[in-house]
């Protein structure tokens, strides 16, 4: 999914379940931004590794006990890999959503893709248009909340 996507949802997730905003952004970026700049300094060769790893559940778990910062920060997280790994089985290459138990496993072959590249063979792929949901779910929700602000 698109890193923007991610946040998207993020900011859906506070407005429903009034969760700190702020927290699930951090926890919903902090995949990509670990990850991402791993791969560029070519520390890693993937682009899912340690961030995006389902093991991270050991540490989110305890986090997400510690206040309701500390759940929007996992939930964050959480969603950030559940969205990835969804519109990897959607785009049908679901051997690639085994990034999920890195280091564990890794999938036999991956896209490997740097994030311009992968952006531009993502458009108008399946998981795009549930892209373009996410985002009008999200300009949905402005409205309405401007419009409720303005009948005030
Ligand atoms: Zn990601």
């Amino acid at each position: 999914m698109l890193f923007p996507t991610h946040l998207a949802v993020a900011v859906l997730l506070g407005r429903r379940f009034r969760l700190s905003t702020a927290w699930l952004l951090v926890g919903a970026a902090l995949p990509d931004v670990v990850d991402k700049s791993l791969a560029t300094l070519g520390v890693v060769d993937l682009f899912h590794t340690v961030g995006h790893s389902g093991l991270l559940l050991v540490l989110a778990i305890p986090v997400a006990y510690h206040g309701r910062s500390g759940l929007a920060l996992a939930v964050g997280w959480g969603t950030h890999l559940l969205a990835d790994a969804f519109q990897i089985v959607l785009n049908g290459r679901p051997t690639d959503a085994l990034f999920l138990g890195w280091p564990l496993v890794v999938p036999p072959t991956p896209m490997a893709l740097p994030p311009l590249s992968f952006a531009r063979q993502y458009l108008w792929s399946p998981a795009f248009f549930v892209e373009l949901g996410i985002w009008a779910a999200l300009a949905a929700v402005v409205v309405a909340d401007r419009r409720r602000r303005e009948s005030e």
